[in-house]
Parts: structure tokens; sequence; C-alpha cells
């Protein structure tokens, strides 16, 4: 094969300006280099231009058309360019017809414009009718079908007319690479695209600026980070797109760091940003919370000449919700001439972001609750929500435990037509399985169209969580039946389901299996999964067993696990010995001082409390704030220990102690000696008194306020103590009321006196 003349055919291929901007026909790449016009052969074309009609209008023209006027060549143009603006099939073809008749159907030029229209107006099967009976084929032609497939989403048969293109000797351009690159990664085909890659090398293209700049984007969307950076370095004239490209890439690559200092590079060698440039390193601030560096290219932006480019506002605003700057999100937001569904989104899932980078959770439920409310403005804008604005809403609703919201949403879901997404579906079984709704979830995994390992994983977890362990290790092995591989995360779904219902055997063969047939390395969650078990069950000896057994450290939280195990089973000896060992780690979770605290005081070493406490304050701990919240008609209500703030305080604190006199008679024992501490006033250590523990208080308020038979839901910020599990157990036995407590550790489903967790929470 000759070599590519690449360089002379992309200078012939290009019209003079002037020409191009009446006869163009766009072919809608963001790569201005490497965009392609018809070839003009002035043998072909007796191009008059005082023949063009000023003002086009289709149907005036066709109507002269069928009056048998003959017109010049060149009148057709503008009129098929009328007909892609507007994309008017059924006139292309009486212009066709027309062609036809007047003899012009020998003009390459306004028959391969032809193909142009059919395929823009998504007709692709007459453009390619068209183009067989071409009287030749240039690249043009050739380009301008492929081009057709593509934006018709058909990258199969582009590829297989590239090839014939191939086939036909005739050579392709870079703009016809470019093209081919794209159905490449259209059909996810990372070889197909390196074949391409290679004929690339073979014809020296490698050099050239459009084909580096969609190698360099084709790698990126491969996750090859290294070989679109050896792309874009290839580059000989770099320009505003390649350095995008490269910049986008290593954002888009989880390398954050190397974005910037591309940017930077790119800054020093004099080639300004562009929108898309500006918008790419604006997310990775997003990604490393670097809210200075963000208000730099923000201003940059604006010297640019980019103020007013909503892209660059989102990201803006998206980065100020990230890191917390409300105040200056909320004036971008309102400044908004025009609202998008970007816009809504970035507000939306900037306000779920906020719940994580929350300095407590009364704040973290304020930004979920205010995420929500924009969710209910965007509904009422009449704007349709897509799938990344309920893929947050339902993240939200999760943590909230907030299932009216959730189930609301659902029904919009359905209504929308995005049921079948998979990212939808199993953020849907994720927020009925964290909401406490199992057979919900259920029903949403069963309607699932397709599912994935982590539908599949999600739903096993979600089993497991609510008790449910038979049916959660019965779908593990529907799982595998169904061919899919099992994760890390699978696993400690499945462990945790033996742990629940004490299948030592069960837990002890999977544990296996996890690691001989699945070849996965057991993490801390998997031992954890079986100390708890062990724990469950008062084998005390068998839990330090495992500890022995893993090949690296405990961390605090199975150290934790421990110690409240041994104080539950009475086991004070190895109880002290984990107490050591958690003490060395210096824990930094406020909880972990609280089993410490409360397994010394409860043996009455009050030496070893004391240096808990000291370490405390060398550690910074922040104070453990009990917080409880229950969502009634939408609205929150919060409360402290001891809370005596609202306004069915007496009614309230009336019922707490009807029930308490009610349950005891069922078996329910108060445990007088709690020693869980809530606040400190001066130096002086307040012992809270269990009756009225925050989710006590939050339960008799949803008993008071919310209709029988409705379920109660409750969220806590800290783990539950074992004597409100307990009494809440009785109370669920006592009223035939299911009440919902989601903890830090554990979702609590309590129902005629049993809780899913399957008496962890007692052992606390
Ligand atoms: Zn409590
Ligand atoms: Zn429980």
């Amino acid at each position: 094969m000759a070599s590519l003349p690449s360089v002379t055919l992309t200078a012939a291929l290009n019209l003079d300006s002037d020409v191009r901007k009446r006869h163009s026909t766009s072919l809608l790449l963001k790569d201005k280099s490497a965009s392609v016009s018809y070839q003009k052969n002035q043998s072909l074309i007796q191009l008059n231009v005082d023949a063009e009609p000023k003002f086009v209008d289709v149907r005036e023209a066709l109507s002269l058309l069928k009056e048998g006027t003959t017109v010049k060549t060149s009148y057709y143009v503008p009129l098929l360019q009328e007909c892609v603006d507007r994309k008017l099939a059924a006139e292309a073809e009486i212009i066709h017809g027309h062609i036809v008749k007047t003899g012009t159907h020998e003009d390459l030029f306004v028959m391969t414009n032809l193909v142009n229209v059919y395929a823009k107006c998504g007709v692709v099967e007459k453009a390619r009718k068209v183009f067989d009976n071409l009287p030749r084929r240039n690249v043009v032609a050739w380009t301008t079908l492929v081009t057709g497939y593509v934006q018709n989403s058909q990258p199969l048969p582009a590829l297989k007319v590239f090839i014939e293109m191939l086939q036909a000797g005739a050579y392709p351009t870079n703009f016809t690479l470019g093209i081919v690159l794209n159905a490449c990664s259209s059909l996810q085909s990372i070889e197909l695209g390196k074949q391409v890659h290679a004929y690339i090398i073979k014809y020296h293209l490698d050099f050239d600026t459009s084909i580096g700049n969609s190698l360099s984007s084709f790698y990126s969307k491969f996750g090859c980070l290294e070989l679109a950076i050896r792309a874009f370095q290839k580059i000989k004239e770099k320009n505003v797109i390649s350095w995008t490209s490269v910049v986008s890439a290593c954002g888009d690559n989880g390398q954050a760091a190397r974005s910037l200092c591309f940017f930077t590079k790119m800054l020093s060698e004099g080639v300004e940003p562009n929108e898309y440039t500006l918008t790419s390193v604006l997310s990775t601030c997003c990604v490393m919370l670097t809210l200075s560096l963000g208000a730099q290219i923000h201003s940059l932006s604006i010297k640019l000449g980019y103020g007013s480019s909503i892209p660059i506002k989102n990201s803006v605003m998206y980065l100020y919700l990230k890191c917390g700057w409300l105040i200056e999100a909320q004036k971008l937001f309102e400044g908004m001439e025009t609202l998008n569904l970007i816009t809504w989104n970035s507000m939306i899932a900037g306000h779920a972001k906020m719940m994580d980078a929350a300095e407590d959770d009364l704040a973290a439920h304020k930004s979920g609750s205010t995420a929500l409310n924009m969710f209910q403005k965007l509904h009422h804008s009449g704007i349709k929500p897509d799938l990344f604005t309920f893929s947050s809403v339902l993240s939200v609703c999760s943590r909230l435990v907030a299932l009216e919201q959730g189930e609301q949403t659902h029904a919009q879901i359905i209504k929308s037509g995005v049921l079948a997404d998979i990212v939808v579906g199993t953020a849907l079984i994720s927020m009925y399985n964290k909401c406490g709704s199992i057979s919900e979830a259920r029903k949403a995994f069963l309607e699932m169209p397709s599912r994935t390992l982590i539908s599949w994983t999600s739903m096993i977890t979600g089993f497991a969580r609510h008790g449910l362990s038979q049916q959660a290790l019965q779908l593990f092995e529907d799982m595998r039946l169904a061919g899919v591989k099992p994760n890390q995360i699978t696993f400690v779904g499945v462990l945790s389901a033996c742990s629940h219902a004490g299948l030592v055997d069960e837990a002890l063969y999977y544990f296996e299996v996890m690691q001989k047939q699945c070849r996965i390395e057991p993490v801390m969650d998997h031992f954890a999964c079986m100390i708890d078990m062990y724990m469950r069950l008062g084998r005390v000896e068998e839990a330090f067993d495992v500890v022995k057994k893993m090949n690296f450290e405990p961390n605090e939280i199975i150290w934790s696990m421990l110690i409240a195990g041994c104080r539950s089973h009475g086991n004070s000896e190895l109880g002290f010995y984990a107490a050591e060992q958690l003490l060395k780690l210096r824990p930094k979770d406020t909880e972990s001082y609280i089993s410490l605290l409360n397994m010394y005081i409860s043996a009455g070493r009050w030496k070893d409390v004391s240096t808990v406490r000291k370490l405390m304050k060398e550690e910074k701990v922040g104070k453990l704030k009990d917080w409880s919240w229950i969502s009634i008609k939408e609205k929150v209500y919060s409360f402290k220990p001891n809370d005596k703030s609202h306004c069915q305080t007496a009614e309230m604190y009336k019922l707490l102690e009807t029930l308490l006199d009610e349950v005891k008679p069922l078996g329910y024992e108060p445990v007088q000696y709690m020693e869980v501490i809530e606040e400190e006033k001066g130096d002086e250590t307040v012992f809270s008194s269990t009756i009225y523990h925050s989710e006590k208080l939050a339960v008799a308020f949803g008993l008071l306020n919310l209709p029988k038979a409705t379920q109660i839901r409750v969220v806590k910020n800290i783990t539950m103590c074992r004597d409100c599990h307990n009494f809440i157990r009785f109370v669920s036995l006592l009223t035939g009321r299911e009440i919902v407590i989601r903890d830090s550790k554990q979702l609590h489903k309590f129902s005629n006196g049993y809780c899913s967790c399957g008496g962890f929470g007692d052992l606390l």
C-alpha cells in the first residue's frame, strides 16, 4: 500500500472559508481542526453565487421545483442544508427526485451532500443507497457514510464501511480515522482501536494534532491513562483540544494532581484554556476539595470571558457545595438566569455530598433535607429529572431513612421510564434496604431487567441486614448459578448473614469458598463477621482464636466488638486484654472510648477510667453527642437525651413512663447502671439516665403522632445502648408496631418483640 498523502489531502479537502460558510456541512465534531468540508470540484459544479437564494424557504423553493423549473446545481446546496438543519427527511426525498430528473445525480458533490443529508435526518439506509449509486467515490463520500453510521449509533456498519474503503484503495483522512476511533469506543472495543492506532503509526499520522487528540481521548475512555498521555506527547503542535484532552484524561482516571500539573504546563506554554478545559479542571478541584484553587479558576474563567458559561457556573457551584460554602453556592444558584437540569443536579448532588462532609449529624440531616426540597422544586419547575437526579435523591433518602420520599421517587422513576437502568435499579434496592423495607427491595430486585454484581451484592447484604439469613445464602447460591462472580463485599454480606443466624458451619464453609474457590483474601470486615458470630453465641474464646489467625493487626472496631462481647458474657479477663490492645491503638472514634469507659466503670476500675479520659483529651476526641431523628409528614423532628424542648414534652414523658410500667410484666428489665455519657457540664460528667435516651423520646413522639399500623422509623447518630434496644423490643411487642431504628452501626427492625439484628444490640 502506498504511503498516505495525508497533508496534501487534508489541504485539498479544505474549502476556502468563504465557500465553506455557505456550504457548511458541519459534521458536529468539537475538534475543529478535524472538520472536513466537501471537496469543491470546479469542473463539476458551476458555482454561481448570484443564483443562490438569499432566504431559503424549503417549501417555497420546493414548489418552484415541482413546477419543473430548471435550476442550477448550486441551488440544491442551501436547500439540502435547510433539510439538515430542520431534519426534513421527506423534503430531502423530493429534492432527491428532482436531482435525478434534472440529471444532476452525476454531480459527486451534490450526491455526497445528499448522503450526508439522509444520514443527518436519521435515515442512514437511504444514505447508503445513494452512496451505492454514486458515480465515483472519493474520501469525502466514504467519510460521510462512516460518519453517518456513527452519528446514528451504528458503529459496526461504520467499521464495515471503513474496511470497504481501505479495500477499495481509498486513503482515510485524519478526520475519517478520528470518526473510526469513535466507532471503536462505542463498540467498547479497545482491540479494534489499537488496530486503527497501528494503521495510524504505519502512515506516520500520530504526530497529527487531530489524530493525537482522538487517540488520547480514546485511550482515556478505556482507562489506559499512560497510553493517552503518550498519544498526547506525540502530537507535534498541541492545541487547546490536545491539552484539554490530557487534563481531563488524568482527572477522569483518578490522577487529580497530574491533571493540575498538565493544566499549569498548558498555561505556562501560553495556551489559553477553553470552556471544556476550565470545567474539567474545576471537576478535578471537586475531587481534591481545593476550594482556593477552584476560586482562582473561577476568576480566571471570568477573565477569559466565560463568566456566563452555565457549565462553568455549575461546576463552581458544585465545588462550593462540596466544600461546604453554602452561601456562595446559593448566591450563584440564585444568580442563574436560566436553570437547566445540570444546574439542578449539581445543586441536589452537592447537598447530598455535603452530608458526608458535615461536621455533625444534625448538619448532615439538614443538608439532606435541603437536597430533597431542591428535588421538590425541580419537580414543580417542569424540568424532567434524569438518572443522575434520581441516583442522588435515592442516596439521600437512604441516609435519611426517608421511606415516603423514597417511594414517591420510585413512582416518578416509573413515570419517567428510566426504571430499566441498572444504576437506578440498584439505588432503589439499596434505598429500600436502608429504609428497612426489605419486601420492597426484593420487589425492585426482581423487577430489574438485568442484574449486575452490585445489585446482587446489595440484595444479599440487604437480606443479611434484615436478619433473613437463609434468603441471603439462597440468593448467593442463585447468583453463583447465574455465573456472576462474587467479590469481597459480597462475602461480607454472606458472612454477616451466617453471623446473624449463628450458622457457624456455613460461615466456615463460605470463608473457605471465598479463599480457595474465589481466590479472595479475607480482609478486616470478613474477620469482623466471624468474630461477631462467635461473640453472639457467647463463644468468646473462639472469637479470640479468629484474632490470632488474622495475619494483620485488628482495628479499633474489632477490639471494641471484643470488649462489648466480653462484657456482656462476663469474661472480664479477656475483656481487659482487649481493652489494653485497643488503648495501644489510641482510637479516634468516640464510641470506642465509650465502650472502654463502660467496661472500666462497671468493673469499678477508676484508675483505668481516668487513664482513658486522659487519652481522650490527648487525642482530642469529640464528645459523644446522642441525637435521634424522626420525620413525620416530611418534617424532621430531632431529639437529644432528656430533651424537654418539644411542644409535646409532657405527653412524651408520660407515655414513656406508662410504657415502662407495661413492658415490665412482659419481661423487660431496665438496666439501671448504664454508663453511657452524653455531655459534660464544666468538669463534671453527667451520667445520663437510660430512660430518656434520644431514641426512646423519638419513638414516643412517633407513637403519639403517627397513625396506628404505620411503621416508626428513627435515625440515631451513635450506637443504641443495650437498654434502649431491649426496651424497644418489648415496645414493639406491646404495641404491635414495627419500629425501625438505624444507628451508626446497624439497622434494627423491631417487630413482635424481635429485632432483625439477631440480638446484636443486646450485646452492647
Ligand atoms: Zn439507650
Ligand atoms: Zn437490634
